[in-house]
């Protein structure tokens, strides 16, 4: 078996205000962390601070965290928007130096369809609900100005020096307000009407969908009658997504062909990286992932997201190339120690090559003991 490649996730700015050195230091030479996964370029965050740096609350509007090399964008209409936060800086440069000092693996991680404050900027090329109304998060990768940039992107982050890896979060053609909580109203829907809200249907959708044969106008007339009853009687629909697919043949060809638009995406972009592409998933349950999930034959390993080390087994068994996990804070922090010692066990027989835990900006120095113990613990499953 070869030895697990363990990696610990971190924003930029806690690495940079505590010092990439002394971190790499402990991570490395302590805990037995072999690789970063740095984010690059993200939404906006408010992150209250777990250790003594300055400032305590960090803000971010978002937007990447590094200086594009402007030649990757001329041809783009789209451009990347540099967080304030770089200026005067070479916060990429200087963390990959250091990871080489360290020999450690870079990767860089990046919200394909929701970083910065790109869905604001250009509104026309923003996701679109079935009510025409635009993401102020979420650009949609089936226009195909975006589909330019983010090449630009994965070009210009792969050819740097010493980045083994770009990790795409967000690999979704979604209006994503409808699955987050803050929508007020959102509670008038079911678990089956969220989704559907969630479906983008936008001019870069419409167009690419109906080249492909798709009734389009079908599938967007039946969503907003699904809709429009729940709203107005609160009665959500006892059927399951699949259920309403199955008799319905426009919306479940606008759902297979977002599958294949997405697949596609993820081909270009693997065509445009110079070096190992990640895609980073949720693991929702085995229902939800085939509506979504890009084909599991791509040239792109990847990451699956868990949230409860219960669904480990099941989210296992999708298929990919190469299966990483990504274990969040909660798993590592206070009494879940020993679970994460046994998930990370757990998962290297299952056949997991790499752990990704998150975020070190957001661990207590408590944490890193039990990451230790799960790497050295997982060392000797894989040595044996
Ligand atoms: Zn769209």
């Amino acid at each position: 078996m070869p030895m697990l490649r363990a990696f610990l996730t971190a924003y930029p700015w806690d690495l940079i205000d505590e010092g990439v050195a002394a971190v790499l230091d402990r991570l490395h030479g302590e805990i037995g962390v072999t690789g970063l996964s740095v984010w690059v370029g993200a939404p906006p965050i408010v992150q209250l601070r777990v250790r003594d740096v300055r400032p305590r609350v960090f803000r971010t509007r978002g937007g990447v965290f590094f200086h594009p090399n402007e030649q990757h964008y001329t041809g783009t209409r789209c451009k990347p928007i540099i967080s304030t936060w770089v200026r005067g800086r070479e916060p990429l440069k200087h963390i990959a130096e250091a990871c080489a000092e360290h020999a450690m693996e870079l990767r860089v991680i990046v919200s394909a369809a929701m970083t910065g404050r790109l869905a604001q900027r250009y509104s026309e090329m923003a996701c679109k609900n079935v009510f025409g109304v635009e993401s102020h998060t979420a650009v949609c990768l089936a226009n195909p100005d975006v589909r330019a940039y983010l090449s630009g992107l994965v070009c210009d982050l792969s050819g740097r020096d010493n980045i083994a890896g770009i990790t795409l979060t967000d690999v979704e053609i979604a209006w994503p307000e409808a699955l987050q909580n803050d929508l007020h109203g959102i509670e008038l829907l079911g678990q089956t009407e969220k989704p559907l809200l969630a479906t983008c249907f936008c001019e870069s959708c419409h167009q690419r969908a109906t080249a492909a044969q798709v009734d389009v106008d079908m599938a967007r007339r039946s969503v907003q009658v699904i809709l429009q009853k729940s709203l107005d009687a609160g009665l959500v629909t006892d059927r399951t997504l699949d259920a309403v697919l199955s008799d319905n043949v426009p919306l479940a060809e606008y759902y297979r062909w977002r599958t294949e638009e997405l697949s596609s995406v993820v081909g270009c972009l693997a065509d445009s990286c110079k070096c190992e592409l990640l895609l980073d998933r949720p693991f929702a349950g085995a229902d939800s992932r085939q509506h979504t999930d890009p084909d599991p034959s791509l040239p792109a390993a990847v990451i699956t997201r868990l949230d409860h080390p219960d669904g480990l087994d099941s989210a296992l068994s999708s298929v990919a190339r190469r299966n990483e996990l990504r274990l969040p804070e909660g798993l590592v922090i206070g009494a879940h120690g020993p679970k994460l010692v046994s998930t990370v066990s757990r998962a290297v027989e299952l056949g997991i090559t790499g752990v990704e835990i998150d975020n070190y900006g957001l661990l207590p120095d408590t944490a890193l003991t039990p990451i230790k113990q799960a790497i050295r613990f997982a060392r000797r499953t894989t040595s044996e």
